[in-house]
């Protein structure tokens, strides 16, 4: 396509991303949340099975979570405000009961937002509603067989639907959008965020209309992405496919699509309902829920440090951001560089430098920055040791290596390992004495102005000192003896 077809359509995106939540139990039962490694259908029950008879009882657990999350998309909560679940009908293997428990016209969370960064700008993309239900189970369909199967472990599983506005206009936003609510969700702690298990997922609706136009056009949504890339692409071929067919004289049609990742493209999967078709009615069997002001206090007060808060702090510090956005990617990391620079601010960039460089090194040989024995008072001493010149960079590398599952101070280890600079000036003296007698070509090309030969009488001081000399200290010594 031209680009200056490309160029007469403005592209419309919403967002629906289900968040799987880190509790123990499902939304409605005992049952175990987390079916990983288990054989299909052993974490079922009456209720999870949709038995007649066998009643749900909330999670209480999976109402904090939601608010917990409702906090960090900066969603605004009335003052003790009623939530309901209602019945979505649909027939579908995987949905024993023949509906779905979710909630319709009174979500636990109201509007919001998310910022990130993009291109040097800031985006934001406004958070329409989010709201609880179960999730449904999971079909597969064996190769060659002529049957489905069915497994019911995920079958009421509780899950957050986040809904954006749709106010995405690239493939890029929609990216970073879906990326940032991974941070955010990961950060807060309310879900395990494994993108590989379905922890998230992500439905994208795209529409495209003439630049100008009022009316959106007919918008497809594709359901069940969980990787960033497929998001993008899936996006920039909808885009494509969509804006061939309206300069062909042809209409989209309203439906929903699945992702070929084989393929990179999306394809027809069904025409999509309307929300009348669903026939929602107010679940009888829960009864609506009251939320205070004290249950959303409660999780103002759980939810740590934010992404939103840490590029804050990074761009303060005056971080460049190419790094600053590979730290924020990571909380564990980020939520160290937030306490490094909280008690020592002069040491943001040493800290920062270590924990997107080296530190993911010895992660892929020692284990998780989190089961190590790093803390930021750590990486904080580590960092003042260079900085008396106690210590070389390379050698500060080593040492936290050697920390990274030591829980002695940094000082005795570095002693131990031989680590510390030589800084006694008089032995130090006596050595650079001792090369200047023994190099008098060196010293002879330096007095006749050659700079470099500088280089090579620190290196052989430093080859005496084992690797152990302070070299500031000694060019200052060489200078004092050689620029007289
Ligand atoms: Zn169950």
């Amino acid at each position: 396509m031209s680009s200056e077809t490309r160029q007469k359509y403005e592209v419309v995106i919403g967002i629906e991303c289900h968040v799987q939540l880190a509790t123990k139990s499902k939304l409605f039962c005992a049952c175990d949340n987390d079916s990983r490694e288990v054989e299909p259908n052993t974490h079922v029950c009456p209720v999870c099975l949709g038995l007649p008879g066998a009643l749900p009882v909330l999670n209480k657990r999976a109402v904090e979570l939601a608010l917990r999350l409702g906090q960090a998309l900066n969603a605004t909560y009335p003052d003790n405000y009623h939530t309901k679940f209602d019945r979505k009908n649909y027939f579908y293997p995987d949905l024993p009961k023949g509906y779905q428990i979710t909630q319709f016209d009174e979500p636990i969370i109201g509007a919001g937002y998310v910022e990130f960064p993009l291109d040097g700008r800031t985006v934001r993309i406004g958070v329409t509603r989010a709201h609880l239900e179960g999730d449904a189970g999971k079909s597969s369909h064996p190769d060659g067989a002529d049957y489905s199967l069915v497994d019911l472990n995920r079958a009421e599983t509780p899950l957050v639907e986040i809904v954006s506005e749709p106010d995405m206009r690239s493939a890029a936003e929609a990216k970073g959008y879906a990326q940032e609510l991974y941070n955010i969700v990961r950060y807060a702690g309310v879900s395990e965020a494994n993108l590989y298990y379905g922890n998230m997922r992500f439905d994208v609706n795209v529409s495209v209309r003439l630049v100008g136009a009022k009316e959106f056009g007919t918008r497809t949504e594709t359901k069940n992405l969980n990787s960033f890339r497929a998001i993008e692409r899936a996006v920039e071929y909808e885009i494509d496919r969509q804006i061939e067919l309206v300069e062909a004289g042809e209409r989209v049609r309203q439906e929903t699509r699945g992702w070929n990742d084989a393929k990179q493209t999306t394809y027809a999967m069904r025409s999509k309902e309307d929300a009348d078709e669903y026939r929602y009615f107010p679940e009888p069997d829960l009864p609506p829920l009251i939320i205070t002001r004290a249950m959303v206090e409660a999780q103002a007060n759980e939810l740590g440090l934010l992404p939103a808060e840490v590029r804050a702090e990074l761009a303060a510090a005056g971080m460049p951001a190419k790094e600053s956005e590979v730290l924020v990617a990571d909380p564990v990391a980020a939520r160290l560089w937030h306490d490094v620079v909280s008690a020592h601010p002069e040491h943001a960039r040493f800290a920062l430098n270590w924990l997107v460089g080296d530190r993911v090194k010895l992660e892929e040989d020692k284990g998780a920055l989190a089961e190590s024995d790093i803390s930021a008072l750590t990486v904080a001493l580590v960092a003042q040791m260079v900085q008396d010149s106690k210590l070389s960079s390379s050698n500060a590398k080593v040492l936290l290596a050697a920390l990274w599952s030591d829980d002695r101070g940094g000082m005795e280890v570095a002693k131990e390992l031989g680590l510390l600079q030589e800084s006694n000036v008089d032995e130090l003296a006596r050595i650079v004495d001792e090369v200047i007698a023994e190099q008098a070509q060196a010293v002879a090309d330096y007095t006749n102005g050659n700079q470099r030969a500088l280089g090579a009488l620190v290196g052989q001081v430093m080859k005496k000192t084992q690797g152990k000399g302070n070299p500031p200290l000694i060019n200052q010594l060489l200078h004092d003896r050689l620029d007289a």
